[in-house]
């Protein structure tokens, strides 16, 4: 049904991938022939006062390091023989989740709804703006 997932995952979050990773290869079947998305977005500051404590470099570095990360992360999780193509990107979360969708013509998002520790709403900003606007079939996982 869906050849071409994509798994926006928080690399700093486990509860992002530890129900919604099982999901996705079971949508995608890569036994079959489907194939795995895996992005990760690094946080954009936009014109925060924050953001004027980095250096200039401090996103292009933050990318080459969590693009590191990412890579360790496809070989501790992904099972062998998975097409799997992992991807990194720098802007507001949600946007890049809708973006990257768009660009690589996947068939569906699966995406964990929202970290358990977070308990007073049932699914996160991310995930709620991309069930939202997005152009594909979302599927949340609940961790609980
Ligand atoms: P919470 O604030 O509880 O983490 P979110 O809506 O941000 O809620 O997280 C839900 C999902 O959004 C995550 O499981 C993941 O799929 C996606 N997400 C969150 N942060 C990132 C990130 N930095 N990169 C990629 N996906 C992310």
């Amino acid at each position: 049904m869906f050849k071409t997932v994509l798994l926006p995952i928080d690399l700093s979050a486990p509860s992002s991938w530890e129900h919604a990773l099982p999901a996705a290869l079971r949508l995608c079947q890569p036994e079959e022939g489907g194939v795995l998305h895996v992005l990760t977005v690094v946080p954009d500051f936009g014109m925060s006062v924050v953001g004027t404590y980095f250096a200039t470099d401090f996103e292009e570095q933050a990318m080459h390091k969590v693009g590191e990360a990412l890579t360790v992360w496809v070989a501790d999780n992904v099972p062998d023989g998975t097409e799997v193509h992992p991807h990194v990107t720098h802007g507001r979360v949600y946007d890049q989740i809708i973006n990257a969708a768009d660009k690589l013509g996947v068939d569906a998002i699966v995406m964990a709804s929202h970290r358990p520790e977070l308990t007073d709403y049932l699914l996160g900003p991310n995930a709620a703006r991309v069930v939202r606007h997005a152009n594909q079939s979302v599927f949340v996982v609940r961790g609980d």
